[in-house]
């Protein structure tokens, strides 16, 4: 049995119809940047997020550094983030001139550590970007309250989080500011790049919406140097008939993770499985299991027809392009036995159950 790591063409067959008469009319009207579709889903999205205010970039990456921009960060200041995590985290602080310190990850997400953002914080730190790893919210209360007690922003990387709850709210909410991407692997995916901010903060609001578009007050008048960075009306169409079944393709997921936990529970002490805290939901996003042998395991598995990955083989304090931050092996260690441990199944919400039982067969022979 072949069972790829993700399969778009049932979440295409479903919306394909309206899609095309969406697109459609982009093309008849030529309102390809900035048109009323994308300023439509930017409403949608915010609301949907639970946020007054959206603002359409073209990725997730751009997400965060607008963001980190709009708040004034700036060479000699400080930003705590986790070092397991995908390096445009890091990224959109290093744009900035700033300097990203990394934190380790909590035992049972595998999400920011508020002990050691704590540890972390010093009179430069301007800044704190807690990451919903996987599709489940970091520890937002505390990392709040750290954050509060320092008059200091918390952004939201909710790039693999889109629709997840914590406390009853959803992502993007849980902080001053919340990053989203639209990449296609994405739980909202577009047909290429794309990305949102979403904020109840007019201040951040209105800076970002200058920063995607030139820096400009309106068309003749530039106000700061600003950049590039605008999410397509094409997109737009797109992600808006998606957003239409989000909520009902994180159920599927979900349905497809308790398949895994049904057919991997009885591997106890061989395969580690996700943890949900009883105070939010996960999206799934990303299934990763924990097994010791990662790799020989991870390589059988592809040549009997499975898609797997990792997420993430290296922590960004010991990637080569943070090699100046000056960290070396052992400083964070839980998320460095994290890299050498996880790996990510397929997962996707029209997964079909033989093709999770393969998956859990397959990991049962292999263990
Ligand atoms: C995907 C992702 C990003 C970057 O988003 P792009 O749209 O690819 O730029 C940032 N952070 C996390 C945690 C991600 O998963």
């Amino acid at each position: 049995m072949n069972v790829p790591f993700i399969d778009f063409r049932p979440q295409y067959e479903t919306i394909k119809t309206e899609m095309h008469k969406g697109l459609n009319a982009v093309f008849e009207k030529g309102n390809f940047i900035l048109g009323e579709e994308a300023q439509d889903f930017e409403k949608d999205f915010a609301r949907y997020c639970g946020c007054k205010h959206g603002v359409g970039v073209n990725s997730g990456t751009d997400a965060l550094y607008l963001t980190v921009s709009a708040l004034d960060i700036k060479p000699g200041d400080e930003v705590i983030l986790p070092t397991f995590t995908f390096i445009a985290t890091a990224l959109c602080v290093s744009y900035t001139g700033a300097k990203p310190v990394f934190v380790d990850s909590e035992p049972e997400t595998y999400n920011l550590d508020p002990d050691g953002v704590k540890k972390a914080m010093t009179s430069k730190t301007k800044a704190i970007i807690p990451v919903h790893i996987y599709g489940q919210a970091a520890n937002m209360k505390e990392i709040n309250a750290l954050a509060a007690k320092r008059n200091i922003a918390v952004i939201e990387d909710a790039c693999q989080a889109h629709g997840a709850t914590y406390q009853g709210k959803k992502a993007g909410s849980l902080g001053q500011v919340g990053c989203f991407s639209f990449y296609p692997t994405k739980s909202l995916g577009g047909f290429g790049d794309g990305g949102m901010v979403v904020t109840n903060d007019q201040k951040i609001y209105e800076k970002v919406t200058m920063l995607r578009d030139y820096g400009r007050k309106n068309r003749y008048e530039h106000s700061i140097k600003g950049y590039n960075s605008r999410l397509d009306t094409v997109q737009a169409v797109v992600l808006a008939e998606k957003l239409k079944y989000l909520d009902e393709w994180n159920r599927l997921r979900n349905k497809v993770a308790e398949r895994y936990f049904k057919g991997l529970g009885k591997l106890q002490g061989k395969v580690g499985l996700p943890k949900i805290k009883s105070d939010r939901s996960h999206v799934f996003q990303t299934f990763a299991v924990r097994l010791k042998k990662r790799d020989k395991i991870m390589e059988e598995m592809k040549k009997r027809g499975i898609g797997v990955l990792i997420h993430y083989p290296i922590a960004l304090h010991l990637q080569e392009a943070y090699i100046d931050a000056g960290y070396k092996k052992g400083d964070l260690p839980f998320a460095e036995q994290l890299c050498e441990e996880v790996l990510s199944l397929p997962m996707f919400p029209h997964m079909s159950q033989e093709q999770v039982d393969y998956v859990c067969q397959t990991l049962a022979e292999l263990v």
